[in-house]
């Protein structure tokens, strides 16, 4: 399998990446200081946020049909992974904090603003026949590329874990809560407007983005993204669209190998060797999401929060930990309080290290609920 092979072959040629980054992080310490000289002020306007109103509630929405999606082979994007953050929460009391809502199926109206109708045809004709031929000894799945295995339930799942985004999307924007956390799988962001890949079927933060753009009239949203993997499906639906900036960070050259030199102006591409530190990658996005974010004003954040950058997980070899993960969040909350009322939907994306995934999400979810 391609994701798991991956890491041996950049550890090959971690060093030469390593000198690479750290001239790379000098020269953006150059470019970030000359450029703090030499700006103008923000508009007063632009700094003048929500810091001050009541903030609400933090949602959580998941749902069993999330479990159902099986690949089965010790397959690392497994129902366990759920299992391994409702546990956290119980333990620490951290979900007793959150307010559960309902998670509908998304429509195909919904899917169709980040898909076209022929991806999501291919997936439910698929569906149909593993489902039509299983009784006469059929095949289990269809497997979509080598990591990536179409189950008799995948869709069911994925229509969920779209529905979760629509439904916390549509509770943020309506005031009922301040923002929301998605524990839902399959995970989205390497899924494109016509392809499944990556582990991922339906693209859950872009299906809810442009459902905030298209049905609620926002005018402006911003799409985090701090997994691992560049989220090149994401990018795929995404770039070009002036009502969306999309920001992420991810080690590179890494899965999916997207090309990355010459994105869309909308899209901000931080790739990073493997074995950078927290640190690094902090200083990374305090230099360079930051002012993006803060020029740009977004009225609502979307995330994509994958948890494989953690130093413990083996499908990544960024050096960050939970506290870094926590780190983020707030910085994110900040842009959040101060330009669009708070609001934040934060998707589950990767994440493998069983433990290391249940840690980071309780730190999370503590940073935007205020814990
Ligand atoms: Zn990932």
């Amino acid at each position: 399998m391609r994701l798991f092979i991956d890491h041996h072959r950049v550890k090959l040629t971690w060093q030469t990446d390593w000198l690479c980054s750290q001239a790379r992080l000098a020269s953006i310490r150059k470019q970030h200081t000359a450029g703090r000289a030499g700006s103008t002020p923000r508009e007063v306007d632009d700094l003048r946020g929500d810091d001050d109103r009541d903030m609400g509630k933090t949602g959580y929405f998941t749902h069993r049909d999330c479990w159902k999606h099986d690949m089965g082979g010790g397959h690392p994007e497994c129902p366990q992974r759920l299992d391994a953050i409702e546990d956290r929460l119980l333990l620490t009391g951290v979900g007793d904090a959150m307010e559960r809502g309902e998670v509908p199926l998304a429509t195909l109206a919904q899917i169709t603003r980040a898909h076209s109708v022929a991806h999501l045809e291919y997936l439910e004709s698929l569906s149909q026949r593993l489902v039509a031929d299983g009784p006469a000894g059929g095949p289990a799945h269809a497997m979509l590329d080598p990591d990536t295995y179409l189950m008799r339930d995948t869709l069911l799942a994925a229509r969920r874990a779209a529905g979760a985004a629509i439904a916390a999307t549509d509770a943020v924007i309506g005031g009922q809560l301040e923002n929301a956390f998605c524990a839902v799988r399959p995970p989205g962001h390497h899924a494109g407007r016509e392809q499944a890949m990556g582990f991922c079927f339906l693209n859950n933060v872009a299906i809810a983005a442009r459902h905030a753009l298209e049905v609620h009239g926002l005018d402006r949203v911003a799409v985090v993204d701090f997994d691992v993997h560049h989220g090149n499906g994401t990018e795929n639906i995404l770039a070009g669209d002036p009502r969306v900036l999309m920001v992420g960070i991810f080690q590179h050259p890494f899965f999916p190998y997207s090309d990355i030199d010459h994105p869309a102006d909308n899209m901000l591409n931080l790739p990073v060797p493997a074995y950078t530190k927290g640190m690094d990658v902090r200083e990374l996005i305090e230099m360079m999401w930051m002012p993006r974010l803060d020029a740009f004003r977004p009225q609502m954040i979307f995330v994509s929060a994958g948890f494989d950058a953690h130093r413990d997980d083996d499908l990544g070899q960024l050096n960050m930990n939970e506290n870094d993960f926590a780190w983020i969040t707030a910085r994110i909350r900040d842009v959040a309080k101060h330009h669009a009322h708070g609001r934040i939907v934060s998707m589950l994306e990767g994440g493998y290290n069983l433990d290391a995934l249940a840690r980071s999400v309780e730190l999370h979810l503590r940073e935007l609920a205020d814990l």
